[in-house]
């Protein structure tokens, strides 16, 4: 941990070092961090709710990110260079003390990469909140997360929709409709390495009207499975923390590194645009838009209307644009090496 800490304190006095106005001639030289400085950072955290920062959050995943890249690479060089390429070049606004916003130019939107499962999942959270309190307004009942599992699935592809056809038909049973009002989350799955097979379950947030308990959702659910029982429900008390940790389940991929090969091919593999997010009654306007970019995203920042030339809100220096290059950056070792810029926007 220890280690964190110093990167930490690297980050934060490279930013502290650059405490001049820059001149219109070091503008096009000058190196902005990419993520969006501690006031800048500690706002939006309030704004959003966030638990952790950016930064924390890059040095957490960026190391399984180099994992990931690598054993691609082995097994399929054109997916490894996407994977490579997600992430790798950013678009920065700064005033060159404050970076205010920063998002990358390409993301591969893959489910395996952690990059982009980091930005669903805030995506996701940011705009389910006001969606569920808005249905909750004329529909009355208790939030509660409910777990569906299934017995194990020799390929991820297989589990996968032998639960959707058993959650289709689970929704159509009049006890579901009797007490279930609204519903939405996705699947995830975890590999078991011993048995070479996939977990897949379904993590849903539900609005329980009439109180079900879990032996007669048990029941029901061995119902629509046949051999699959293992149910769990329970009351969701902070609605804020279960929305973000549905919307994290329903996001990444668990276990890559534990897989065999044509495991690990499998899922990088499995289809595009193979659905992960399901929603229906009062909360059926609940979505997953994987079409949404980060530029678009930037409409949940406070400074979203922030543009080249306007004054940073912090220093009311001028802010510019600047294109970065970070291709050369995949770990948490290289966090500190800072990335290269390659043109200014703004020439
Ligand atoms: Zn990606
Ligand atoms: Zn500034």
């Amino acid at each position: 941990m220890s280690f964190l800490f110093d990167l930490m304190n690297i980050a934060a006095n490279q930013l502290n070092s650059n405490s001049k106005p820059l001149k219109e001639s070091e503008k096009a030289a000058f190196i902005p961090s990419l993520d969006t400085v501690q006031q800048v950072d500690n706002a939006e955290r309030e704004f959003r709710g966030a638990s952790q920062s950016k930064s924390e959050r890059w040095m957490l995943r960026t190391p399984t990110k180099r994992d990931i890249v690598a054993r691609l690479e082995r097994v399929s060089a054109e997916d490894g260079l996407r994977l490579k390429q997600c992430c790798s070049a950013f678009r920065v606004l700064t005033c060159g003390q404050h970076t205010i916003r920063s998002y990358p130019t390409f993301r591969c939107k893959k489910l395996f990469c952690p990059d982009c499962a980091a930005e669903r999942a805030n995506r996701l959270s940011r705009q389910t909140e006001a969606k569920i309190a808005e249905a909750m307004q004329t529909n009355k009942g208790r939030l509660c997360l409910l777990t569906l599992t299934m017995k194990n699935a020799a390929t991820l592809d297989g589990g996968l929709s032998n639960l959707k056809k058993a959650f289709t038909q689970f929704k159509r049973k009049k006890v579901f409709k009797e007490r279930i009002k609204g519903y939405f989350g996705g699947f995830e799955y975890t590999f078991n390495p011993k048995t070479n097979d996939f977990h897949v379950h379904l993590h849903l947030i539900v609005l329980r009207g009439k109180f079900w308990n879990q032996s007669d959702i048990s029941d029901a659910w061995r119902d629509v499975t046949g051999d699959s029982f293992i149910v769990d429900i329970r009351e969701i008390k902070d609605a804020h923390k279960g929305v973000k940790e549905v919307c994290k389940y329903v996001v990444k991929s668990n276990d890559l590194m534990k897989m065999s090969d044509d495991k690990f091919l499998e899922v990088v593999k499995m289809k595009k645009g193979t659905r992960m997010f399901i929603s229906g009654g009062c909360f059926y306007n609940v979505k997953l838009d994987d079409d949404a970019d980060d530029a678009d995203d930037n409409i949940f920042s406070q400074f979203a209307d922030l543009t080249e030339g306007d004054a940073c809100p912090f220093c009311k220096e001028e802010l510019f644009d600047v294109f970065v290059d970070r291709s050369q950056h995949i770990g948490l070792h290289e966090l500190n090496a800072m990335p290269n810029v390659v043109k200014n926007n703004s020439s």
